[in-house]
């Protein structure tokens, strides 16, 4: 983050033209994949994941399963084409650690101990990556997870917020994550206020940051609603993508 590069220009707009609490065009269809139990696709902005969710079955491996509940297994990777410079196809530290990440803001949503000895896996393949990729997944996830008809306390929504020169702003970019003064990624159980992830790379003061929690809540609450529907028709999509002041 070297705060150097201009962000944000004097009529107010960020490099892709949105405004400071305006998120990024938002689709996600459901059931797109036909060999697994559940399945997700959502692109937000030019970030392009794909989620497949098999599950719960029962552990072959009886030291992975437990008696008491189902284990939640996640596999984020991103594809060597996902970014502009071709990425090893070699797991890196980033994508194991995102993998917890991301398991760990999903697992509070499922009730895990309606299925003992048993297994849910979620393999999250990014296609595209230009921000946001851990909250994208998330969202995606737990609509491929409810798509596998695994019963679910709430589902899960996320969005990324943060500064860029001196602004707060929703839904940052690769651009913003990376010259932006900071970062952090939130989930939520929307129905249940719950927060499943919250993260922060940067600075920021508590003014700011409870701030940042509000703006994420309601870009929390705007992607729950293309969840819901994407859920209900197979597609969904954000029309109004300006967040209320
Ligand atoms: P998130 O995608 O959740 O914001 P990070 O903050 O770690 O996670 O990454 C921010 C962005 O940096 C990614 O969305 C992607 O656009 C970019 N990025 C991540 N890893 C690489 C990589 N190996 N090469 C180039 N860009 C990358």
């Amino acid at each position: 983050m070297s705060g150097k590069k201009r962000l944000i220009d004097e009529n107010g707009l960020r490099v892709d033209g949105r405004r400071w609490n305006e998120l990024r065009p938002l689709k996600i269809e459901v059931g797109i994949l036909s060999n697994v139990d559940g399945s997700a696709r959502i692109i937000q902005g030019k970030t392009h994941i794909l989620v497949g969710v098999y599950g719960p079955r029962e552990s072959f491996a009886k030291h992975v399963s437990l008696p008491d509940r189902s284990v939640v297994r996640c596999r984020y990777r991103m594809a060597p084409f996902s970014v502009e410079e071709r990425k090893s196809p070699a797991p890196s530290r980033r994508e194991i650690e995102l993998s917890k990440v991301i398991r760990e803001a999903l697992e509070p949503a499922i009730l895990v101990e309606e299925f003992p000895r048993t297994i849910i896996d979620i393999f999250i393949e990014v296609l595209e990556a230009d921000g946001g990729t851990r909250c994208a997944s998330i969202t995606a996830a737990s609509v491929a997870l409810a798509d596998a008809g695994i019963p679910m306390k709430d589902l899960v929504a996320a969005c990324a917020v943060g500064k860029a020169d001196g602004k707060l702003i929703v839904d940052l970019s690769d651009m913003e994550d990376k010259y932006g003064e900071a970062d952090v990624p939130v989930a939520i159980m929307p129905n249940k206020n719950i927060i499943t992830l919250l993260q922060m790379d940067g600075t920021l003061t508590s003014d700011e940051f409870n701030a940042l929690l509000q703006l994420a809540m309601k870009g929390c609450k705007r992607i729950h609603e293309v969840q819901r529907k994407a859920l209900k028709d197979g597609f969904g999509e954000i029309k109004n993508l300006v967040l209320e002041e």
